[in-house]
């Protein structure tokens, strides 16, 4: 068959059709299924003959859901969770062991950064932090017992990029599982396997699902580090539910569509905020005035959804400017279709200290764009209505 593109990848991925002819997926909600007899029982336990057994282990939703992205990511293969959160969590515990080290960059998502605070800690695993752009830091945080590397590239919230080419390479020298949270990419714009990741995490809840209603992740990358994660998740239980996966399956459908919207959209905030006299400083991947320019431009196909900015006037005028604003939702999601403002300082990484939080540049006036995908002139106008009446 000839090499087909995103968009009819994610569209014609689909389970086989039953009986009825149905052109869309139906749903299997159904936690197990039957067996004609008991040796075809004792086949599925085994392993000897493949098939469905209980919805924990496999459910034709989660399978498709599954194969829809690993072929999106490039991947040799993939896992479901019922979080992103699962996927992150356990995409570490299922690979890394008592006396091990990982290295990871210290712009993660709030919860990721607690799990490698405070949990794996108790487990024995220890860790470096290091600023995701800094490949020098990368390089020197690596010592004998390093066994994984964890990135999230553009970083939460400050929207750095890390180098995955760098990265890629002194993981496959050092022989390091490296481990990539797509999230805020995902496979349209960037695909981390191709700079050699062993791991690819999604929290699917976000621009996967992209319209806010059901959690989920995956876990997608080579066959050995992903049968491991795959184990653990059928025997421990964060699988996706049948539904999730049909709704997430449902929405890839459209994935590159809205990314495409959300991408124009969020330029076209990240010119008006640059040109306003209220903001400080403008973060979005593809504006020339990035830091990282070149390196967004060649590992991302567009700039992504997020924009970042640091308003005048600190904490004070952060806070009333978001209580000014009357289109965006003030909530903790993103990658929706309603645009979304965070105060990442009062809200998703406020368990950090304020130097933590300085150390990741998350200053007091910094907010957090999800542009969405409403009309981008309306999008405007409300940020540009909320900066006047917020101001000092
Ligand atoms: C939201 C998010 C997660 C966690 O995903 P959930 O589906 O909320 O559990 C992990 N990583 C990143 C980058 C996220 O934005």
């Amino acid at each position: 068959m000839e090499k087909r593109h995103f968009e009819t990848i994610a569209i014609r991925t689909q389970m086989e059709r039953t009986a009825q002819k149905e052109h869309s997926t139906p749903l299997y909600l159904t936690s197990s299924f039957t067996f004609d007899t008991a040796e075809e029982g004792a086949g599925l336990f085994s392993g000897e003959i493949e098939g469905n057994l209980y919805s924990r282990f496999s459910n034709p939703n989660t399978d498709e859901f599954v194969e829809k992205l690993r072929l999106l990511e490039q991947c040799e293969a993939g896992v479901a969770t019922a979080s992103g959160m699962a996927a992150v969590y356990i995409s570490m515990v299922a690979l890394l062991k008592t006396g091990d080290h990982i290295v990871a960059s210290s712009a993660i998502f709030g919860n990721s950064r607690h799990i490698i605070s405070s949990i794996l800690p108790d487990m024995g695993v220890t860790h470096t932090y290091v600023d995701v752009d800094e490949n020098d830091q990368w390089e020197e945080a690596v010592r004998h017992n390093t066994k994984m590397i964890f990135v999230e590239t553009p970083s939460n919230p400050t929207l750095k990029t890390a180098d995955l080419t760098f990265l890629g390479e002194m993981c496959k020298s050092r022989g390091l599982i490296f481990s990539v949270d797509n999230c805020f990419a995902t496979p349209y714009l960037q695909q981390p396997s191709q700079y050699g990741a062993d791991l690819i995490i999604h929290s699917a809840t976000k621009y996967i699902d992209g319209q806010g209603r059901v959690l989920g992740g995956a876990i997608l990358g080579k066959e050995a580090p992903v049968k491991k994660c795959y184990d653990f998740i059928r025997r421990m239980g964060a699988s996706l539910s049948p539904f999730n996966a049909w709704v997430l399956s449902k929405s890839i459908e459209t994935l590159a569509l809205r990314m495409d919207r959300h991408c124009y959209n969020a330029s076209k905030v990240a010119s008006f905020l640059a040109d306003h006299p209220e903001v400080e400083q403008v973060i979005y991947p593809h504006r020339e005035d990035y830091a990282q320019y070149d390196l967004a431009k060649k590992q991302m196909s567009q700039g992504g959804g997020l924009v970042g900015c640091e308003i005048k006037g600190g904490a004070e005028r952060g806070a009333s400017f978001l209580n000014a604003l009357n289109l965006h939702s003030l909530t903790a999601n993103l990658g929706d279709a309603r645009s979304i403002a965070t105060h990442p300082a009062s809200t998703t990484h406020s368990k950090m200290s304020l130097e933590e939080q300085l150390a990741v540049d998350i200053t007091s006036g910094f907010i957090r764009f999800s542009v969405g995908l409403e009309h981008v002139d309306d999008i405007i106008t409300d940020i540009d209505q909320a900066l006047k009446k917020s101001k000092r």
